[in-house]
């Protein structure tokens, strides 16, 4: 349903990701992981399309950005890492812009905004205040809100849980194991292992632009080491000497 193939992407001399491949099918929540650097908000970048791979191929069911963008993004949901919500709006009022530039008729974004906003939001009359005054969780969390108002097919997420309290990631997490459904797919790129590992149905780590490992969670767990140790293996951290920092635990 959504496949990458050989995607590369350089910024100057560095390059970033290199022979990207994987399909994520309907039904999968595939969760991208890795070091900081390692390339993940550009590939997340790269499937919304905020930037072009300097070369390969991406598409959605068969459809490709340079053909059938409209149809594609009526079906997408990101949530980016730098999430560009509207800070002169309140919470409600950017949702009901979001919703009329999907097209929905007005009521209809009333409605859906506000079972959005009553979900996630605790206290509902934070809606009415300007996203500029949010906090970086409430910022996120209207953000997802944005992401979900057109029920789309495809649900993109860059570290969805940072900046969330523990009650708003717990329903967050509950909510995303309901949204996979048959039709659907979520593309996760979080370092929260503990809440990615309970949607997550397939796992990519990238390390340094490649992809070292591809596969579904089960192939993953086959090793008898917990997720974390598993990660680190493929990922080798160098060696840190606690000691070097003797001055400052002293
Ligand atoms: P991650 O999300 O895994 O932390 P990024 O995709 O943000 O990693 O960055 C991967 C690498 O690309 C880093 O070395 C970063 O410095 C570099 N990079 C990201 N965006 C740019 C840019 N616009 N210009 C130059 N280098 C960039």
């Amino acid at each position: 349903m959504l496949t990458l193939s050989s995607l590369h992407k350089r910024y100057g001399s560095k390059t970033v990701l290199h022979a990207i491949e994987c399909r994520v099918e309907a039904g999968q929540c595939f969760w991208l992981v890795g070091r900081n650097g390692a390339g993940k908000t550009t590939l997340i970048n790269i499937l919304a399309d905020l930037i072009a791979p300097d070369s390969g191929s991406l598409s959605f069911g068969g459809l490709s950005y340079d053909k059938d963008e409209l149809a594609i993004k009526r079906n997408l949901g990101v949530l980016p890492d730098k999430n560009p919500a509207i800070p002169q709006l309140t919470g409600r009022e950017y949702l009901q812009f979001i919703g009329l530039l999907h097209e929905l008729p007005p009521d209809e974004c009333s409605r859906r905004a506000q079972s959005l906003l009553e979900y996630f939001f605790d206290e509902t009359e934070d809606a009415h205040k300007r996203i500029g005054t949010y906090s970086h969780g409430m910022t996120k969390k209207i953000g997802l809100c944005a992401a979900l108002l057109h029920r789309p097919q495809y649900l993109i997420l860059d570290e969805p849980f940072a900046g969330l309290d523990p009650v708003s990631a717990a329903k967050l997490v509950r909510f995303l194991q309901s949204y996979l459904s048959p039709e659907r797919c979520i593309f996760l790129s979080s370092h929260d292992l503990g809440y990615a590992q309970k949607i997550m149905t397939h796992i990519g780590i990238l390390e340094g632009g490649v992809l070292q490992f591809v596969g579904s969670a089960e192939e993953f767990a086959s090793t008898k080491d917990t997720l974390e140790e598993s990660i680190l293996q493929i990922l080798q951290p160098k060696e840190s000497n606690i000691q070097e920092l003797n001055w400052l635990l002293q």
